[in-house]
């Protein structure tokens, strides 16, 4: 199996070039994010813990999300590996993650890194507010808040998977076909 980690700070683009990811290569696309939203809309007792943290701009607990990779990699069949999208989101997820797999004689393939700058991020996630009315793109503060949690615990990550030799960053600014096309080429050669 392929465990491909799509990498980048809120508004890279990665939910955007997920799809195509996971068409191409028969990976089952995981997004903890879209996951935690759906526990929400459902209105479970996760779903209400995660709520106020998300509205905050903050992490959810690891066991939370850790919780339901290991379910989602239970229950896949017929397919060629996973696209993880939004975790891990810090070193203990990572090393988590690494520990999740090596149980299974697996591990992480590679990191898909999508790079923009800072000043590039708000303006995609009020964008992205206008279409798809997320409530955690609408609040200034929220998005501060998601923007610094990115630097202070996912941007690590960076140096996690350098150390190990999975580190694949791609310029994510661009259109979407040329940034998509970036990113197949690097996964081709996995
Ligand atoms: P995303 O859709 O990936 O931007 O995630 C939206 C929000 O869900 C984040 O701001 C976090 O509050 C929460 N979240 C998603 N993935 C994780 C994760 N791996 N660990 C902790 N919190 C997460």
């Amino acid at each position: 199996m392929k465990y491909f980690i799509l990498f980048g700070p809120p508004g890279a683009g990665k939910g955007t070039q997920a799809t195509a990811m996971t068409e191409k290569y028969n990976l089952r696309h995981i997004s903890t994010g879209e996951l935690l939203r759906k526990e929400i809309a459902a209105g479970t007792e996760l779903g209400l813990k995660a709520k106020a943290l998300i509205d905050a701009g903050s992490l959810v607990p690891d066991e939370i999300v850790e919780g339901m990779i290991e379910s989602e990699f239970r229950s896949a069949r017929d397919i060629a590996g996973f696209l993880l999208d939004g975790f891990p989101r810090n070193t203990a997820q990572a090393e988590d993650l690494d520990a999740m797999l090596a149980k299974a004689g697996e591990e992480v393939t590679a990191t898909v890194s999508l790079m923009i700058p800072d000043e590039t991020i708000k303006e995609r996630i009020r964008h992205r507010a206008s279409i798809e009315g997320r409530a955690d793109d609408a609040n200034d503060e929220t998005i501060s808040n998601r923007i610094a949690t990115y630097h202070e615990k996912t941007e690590p990550l960076i140096g996690y998977y350098r150390n190990s030799g999975k580190y694949n960053e791609i310029d994510g600014l661009g259109t979407i076909e040329e940034v998509r096309s970036k990113i197949f080429g690097l996964m081709d050669k996995f």
